[in-house]
């Protein structure tokens, strides 16, 4: 496997569209007090930058969940929850944040466990989306970038557990 040698998506590129996401979901939840969802491990870098550029008045609170989808570059149609958020998500609204929505299959299941605890809303964020790649029907209501059917590693996108402290976004090829 070998990198492309220039990015897919650069650090300016990646910071303008945080921005522009940051801005949508301030508005989305300016009256709405709302848990973000962070889906380790990969969206931890997008999170932790989409976070810092939200509205600092808005009511905020942080909750993780981890899920193992992906062995190598293939999909798994059966993806595991290996860490639970410590608090309920009953009555609260939920933002998931993603990294990439690929089959749908990680998304579906994420979106399953919060709604069996009965939440106010969900509502999806992702930086990536791969519409062309998708199994589960699933609608993001807030994506960063389409991109086509490439592997892409970087900001957080790891190849088996690599290339995830990347600041931007590469094929892997
Ligand atoms: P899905 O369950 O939608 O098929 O895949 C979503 C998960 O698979 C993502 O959270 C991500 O961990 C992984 N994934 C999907 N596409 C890619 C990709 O192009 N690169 C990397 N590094 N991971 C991917
Ligand atoms: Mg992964």
């Amino acid at each position: 496997m070998k990198l492309s040698e220039t990015p897919l998506i650069n650090a300016a590129t990646l910071h303008a569209g945080i921005q522009s996401l940051a801005a949508e979901i301030s508005i989305a939840y300016s009256d709405t007090a709302f848990i973000m969802l962070t889906v380790l491990k990969g969206a931890l870098h997008f999170s932790s930058d989409l976070q810092r550029a939200l509205n600092p008045a808005l009511d905020i609170t942080s909750e993780f969940i981890r899920v193992r989808s992906y062995e190598g570059t293939e999909s798994n149609s059966r993806a595991q929850i290996l860490y639970k958020p410590e608090n309920s998500f009953a009555h609260k609204h939920v933002l998931i944040i993603e990294d990439i929505l690929d089959t749908g299959h990680t998304a579906s299941v994420v979106q399953n466990y919060v709604a069996n605890q009965k939440p106010a809303s969900i509502r999806f964020c992702t930086l990536l989306d791969k519409p062309d790649r998708r199994l589960v029907p699933v609608h993001a209501d807030f994506t960063g970038f389409t991109i086509d059917d490439h592997f892409v590693v970087g900001y957080g996108l790891d190849y088996n557990e690599q290339y995830r402290h990347l600041p931007e976004i590469y094929t892997l090829f």
